[in-house]
């Protein structure tokens, strides 16, 4: 049996206790017993970047030779600032158009193909226009000379999200001019929240494959979700604390047919500790021994 892809968000910064920028977000995943990592390249709220020849791209590099990590796992976070949904303010639209071409520049530097990005808010807009102003988005970054593959993260629907259903990612991979390079981030709390109901992981199977096709998951955000099904709210709880719970989330990490796409923890930190060293041991071991609360 293969183990899965296992990993958690880590920090990506000059001051990380583990080491500067990329070297600290490799010891850090290390620390957890990662075998694979999301990071930010920069404060997720803002966009202030430093510049990639500044990162320590070979000591990466080297660091994840040494400890059998595949780049191909690894994962980008995509700012939260960005929105390129937004049909109705244009300014808005076109920073975030602008800032995701340097984003996509900045991931073919480090190396990291897959890009996870939050589809955006409709704000005052239908959400069809959204759902348009997302693909005219893609259409303007997205270019068949990149290695990187967009991939679009699943909402809870808090506020005037949109992503919200895997129709919408079939509609906006149908409708962009380069399907080849945009995907899907499958957020467990997100698709809780949004109504997906993990006790039926076969019917959720089922949808994929109606919609996108499984090959268009190119990652997961593995979390548990403090609130009820349809809640729409986007709280994240530490693994099996929450309403999906320890054994649903099992069934997804350990599912043959997804065994090799990476699974991120982006579970809270427990008084101002991270969860994932012991979420990590629990979910490998399939046992929920060790309280991280
Ligand atoms: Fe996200
Ligand atoms: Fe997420
Ligand atoms: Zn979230």
């Amino acid at each position: 049996m293969k183990k899965p892809i296992l990993g958690s968000h880590v920090g990506m910064s000059k001051s990380n206790k583990h080491g500067k920028y990329l070297i600290g977000s490799v010891k850090e995943a290390l620390s957890y017993e990662a075998n694979t990592l999301m990071f930010y390249t920069g404060a997720p709220q803002n966009s202030v970047r430093t510049a990639t020849d500044k990162l320590y791209i070979e000591e990466f590099n080297q660091l994840l030779k040494e400890n059998n990590i595949n780049k191909d796992h690894i994962v980008v976070h995509a700012p939260y600032i960005i929105n390129i949904s937004n049909p109705v303010n244009q300014t808005t639209w076109d920073f975030g158009v602008d800032f995701l071409k340097q984003e996509i520049k900045r991931c073919e530097d480090i190396g990291v193909k897959i890009l996870v990005l939050h589809p955006g808010a409709r704000l005052k807009g239908d959400y069809t226009d959204a759902l348009n102003a997302l693909v005219k988005g893609l259409n303007a970054v997205a270019s068949s000379q990149t290695n990187v593959i967009i991939a679009l993260e699943t909402m809870a629907g808090k506020g005037t999200e949109v992503g919200l259903s895997l129709n919408d990612f079939k509609y906006v991979i149908d409708n962009v001019n380069e399907p080849e390079k945009v995907a899907v981030c499958l957020d467990t709390c997100h698709m809780h929240d949004a109504g997906y109901d993990f006790n039926n992981w076969e019917l959720i199977k089922e949808e994929i494959n109606k919609t996108i096709g499984k090959d268009k998951v190119l990652c997961f955000h593995l979390n548990d979700s403090k609130n009820p099904l349809l809640a729409h709210k986007d709280r994240h709880e530490n693994i099996g604390y929450g309403y999906i719970g320890f054994d649903n989330l099992l069934k997804v990490l350990w599912d043959e047919e997804y065994i090799d796409i990476p699974k991120i923890l982006e579970t809270p930190y427990v008084e101002d500790k991270p969860p994932y060293k012991e979420e990590i041991e629990n979910l490998i071991n399939k046992n929920f021994s060790k309280k991280v609360k």
